[in-house]
């Protein structure tokens, strides 16, 4: 029996949460902070001094050394410097600890080697860091000790965004003020806020440390560029939901408890669809706090599997031939007076406010369905989307049979006058209940899908920030609700006025709404009908960045300036690059270094064994067949890395970004497949133990 643990002890342990805050701060001094947490503003210098000595010693008492600003540049990863609290020594050679309001709420800090997208030249060196007091500052505990955690925004010294939590701080303020605009329309004067809640939902596949250590393309690029299938794949579908093993449990509990310890709400842990794949959900929170605790669940994952002689695998396709790993962003909106805006009640037909709120979300989904689409992508999802496990690089919305009838009815008829109810489900069995079932059943292959009071943006890749999709999100959704609230805000008569937008909407955006199977050749075809846009790759995705419509939406809500959205373009361009760089690089020194080696060592032996069974007189058909054939793969790899090579010389001489990122996309990659394919089919003819490194069936099926 393992030792039994005391959650709710626990939980939040390392957090210094409003509690702590209650138990520590002067009245006055809480008071304010709750202030400024819910409404905005600023703290007083005094009181930012006093929070900042009472976060310090529960800090210190908690066997904290430092602190640091932690923050989320444009890597797609958190980044931290750590500064001790130690202070000069006094004349008796003691030190004080010392931590003041200044350092907690601003930092300022060489910026330069961050990817700014030529925001900031590096002669504009400042980055400033900011206390996003909305989010709790923690304690992690690492290797390193224990470090206190300051969530924070990153700008510029001209105050551009320089991260992905600023315009998402920003995106939350843009779609609460339109919501409350909605509200009231309805009679709501109760609320002062509206809060966007996520819960992401994380996939990811575990390896052997010592299996991954010799393989250097998941080393270096996160995923393997050679690999023949193994006999097993998913194809039993056993291993979705299937019992956990002894090695993987033992790792998602300590998991659990270090995230549990720093108020992660790590909830659901199941096995998934591919082999040795799993997944943590948590428990949705508000957004800014929920892409923060996605960083520290990605991080925590990688952390703990090397406690466990593990690797994490956070990359969208670590294994060609098995699912990849996406991160499923649930999303909803919620008044302060706790309105979820978007639960349908019993009668959806009726509810006005919720039918005007969903034909606003349509309308925002299917304008801006390029924005949504680049908001999932990157250069790993590439691998993904649209691949038969995982949605279509298209935008469409599943809303179920219910609200599908709903708006087929408000859309035929300008009136909903029924509902489809879900019906007893029963199970054929006495000593089992029936129960009533969900008005609508499950589509796994929709890319935003209506799941009973919230949608499930499914497109979002393993191991990206789920800050962009939810930045794009709340934009895209005030700009409807703002459409909205200024016609009706002037209507004459409101009743009349809604019930034609609301059927206005649904008629003009109907096209987005698909509920059938989103991996069919059919539905590609039929969105090219629909006129749906369908954006394969990331590099393209990116140009939907700076379109007119991207520029206005973005400004208009002060989300992002249009200097901002350029740079980001240019990051995109530049790591997509240097991603595929990478990847080619390393297939190089596989294939130059180890495969090619490895087959030649092989076939020379063969040889001398054709040549021994011929002088013994004996056919050597088989052997000389076998040896032929390898001749040929190894030709066919010899030809393509020399291809490779030739187009590496050519990439380093272009030096416009974009220009770059298509060259490797249309080039590059196609020569990394020639590569691939031959070396995948000599490992299938070369002995087992003369393969330089682990195969598929060793990484995927023990460990
Ligand atoms: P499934 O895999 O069946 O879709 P999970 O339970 O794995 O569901 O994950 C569902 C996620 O959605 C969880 O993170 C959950 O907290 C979150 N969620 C539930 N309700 C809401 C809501 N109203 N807004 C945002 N997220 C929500
Ligand atoms: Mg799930």
């Amino acid at each position: 029996m393992s030792e039994a643990l005391n959650v709710e002890e626990l939980f939040g342990k390392n957090v210094f949460t409003l509690g702590k805050m209650k138990e520590r701060l002067p009245g006055t001094t809480f008071r304010e902070v709750r202030k400024v947490m819910e409404h905005g503003g600023e703290l007083s210098r005094e009181s930012a001094d006093v929070v900042a000595k009472a976060m310090k010693d529960w800090a210190v008492e908690n066997g904290a050394t430092h602190y640091t600003h932690w923050f989320q540049p444009l890597t797609g990863i958190t980044a931290e410097k750590h500064d001790a609290f130690v202070t000069h020594p006094d004349e008796e050679g003691r030190t004080l600890l010392e931590f003041s309001g200044k350092e907690l709420i601003k930092g300022e800090s060489d910026a330069s080697s961050f990817p700014s997208g030529g925001l900031r030249a590096t002669f504009e060196a400042r980055g400033y860091t900011v206390w996003d007091i909305t989010s709790p500052a923690f304690l992690k505990e690492d290797a390193t000790g224990v470090i206190l955690c300051i969530p924070t925004a990153f700008c510029s010294y001209k105050g551009e965004a320089l991260d992905k939590k600023t315009p998402l701080l920003r995106s939350m303020e843009a779609v609460s003020e339109q919501a409350l605009r909605i509200v009231r329309l309805f009679g709501n004067t109760g609320a002062t806020k509206v809060t966007a809640s996520v819960g992401p939902e994380q996939e990811y596949f575990l390896v052997d440390r010592a299996k991954y250590l010799q393989r250097e393309d998941l080393i270096f690029a996160g995923r393997s560029l050679f690999g023949a299938p193994a006999p097993k794949g998913q194809e039993l579908e056993d291993h979705y939901y299937g019992a956990i093993r002894e090695r993987i449990g033992a790792y998602m509990k300590d998991l659990n408890v270090e995230l549990w310890k720093m108020g992660v709400t790590a909830k659901t842990q199941h096995n998934e669809v591919a082999p040795a794949q799993h997944e943590l959900a948590p428990i949705y929170e508000t957004a800014n706090i929920a892409v923060d605790h996605n960083q520290l669940v990605m991080e925590t994952m990688k952390r703990v599997a090397i406690q466990h002689s593990l690797r994490c695998l956070l990359h969208e396709k670590p294994y060609a031939g098995v699912n990849g790993s996406g991160k499923h962003d649930n999303w909803s909106i919620t008044t302060d007076d706790g309105v979820n805006l978007l639960d349908p009640g019993d009668t959806p037909n009726k509810n006005i406010q919720f039918l005007l709120v969903l034909s606003c979300i349509l309308k925002a989904v299917d304008t801006h369905a390029a924005l949504l689409r680049q908001s999932a992508a990157d250069v790993g999802n590439d691998q993904r989307l649209g691949a038969d496990e995982a949605p279509p690089a298209i935008i469409s919305v599943f809303l179920g049979e219910q609200l599908d009838d709903v708006v087929r009815q408000l859309v035929e008829t300008g009136d909903a006058l029924h509902v489809k109810k879900g019906g007893k489900l029963k199970t054929g069995v006495k000593s089992l209940p029936d129960f009533e079932k969900d008005a609508t059943d499950r589509n796994r292959t929709s890319p935003f899908a209506f799941t009973g009071n919230k949608f499930e943006f499914r497109m979002v890749g393993s191991a990206d920030s789920v800050a962009s999709p939810n930045t794009v999100l709340n934009t895209i959704v005030a700009e409807a609700f703002c459409e909205a609230a200024d016609k009706l805000e002037k209507a004459k008569d409101f009743e009349i006025a809604v019930h034609d937008l609301i059927k206005e909407n649904f008629s003009a955006h109907e096209r987005i709404i698909f509920n059938g199977d989103g991996y069919s050749e059919e539905w590609v075809k039929e969105a090219e009908r629909r006129g749906l846009p369908n954006i394969k790759s990331t590099i393209e995705a990116a140009d939907m960045l700076t379109t007119k419509k991207a520029i206005g939406l973005f400004e208009n809500f002060g989300v992002y300036t249009k200097t901002e959205l350029e740079s980001r373009k240019e990051i995109i361009f530049e790591s997509y690059a240097k991603t595929i760089n990478i990847e080619a690089l390393t297939m190089i020194d596989m294939a130059s270094k180890q495969i090619i080696p490895a087959v030649m060592k092989y076939a020379g032996r063969l040889a001398g064994d054709v040549n021994a069974i011929k002088a013994a007189g004996v056919d050597a058909a088989v052997q000389t067949d076998e040896l032929k054939e390898i001749q040929k793969n190894l030709k066919l790899m010899k030809k393509a890395l020399d291809d490779l090579k030739a187009l590496e010389k050519k990439a380093s001489a272009i030096s416009d970004q974009r220009e770059l990122a298509f060259f490797y996309k249309d080039k590059v990659r196609p020569v990394m497949t020639a590569l691939r394919e031959p070396a995948d089919a000599l490992e299938m003819l070369v002995d087992k133990k003369d393969w330089p490194f682990p195969t598929y069936a060793d990484l995927l099926f023990e460990g």
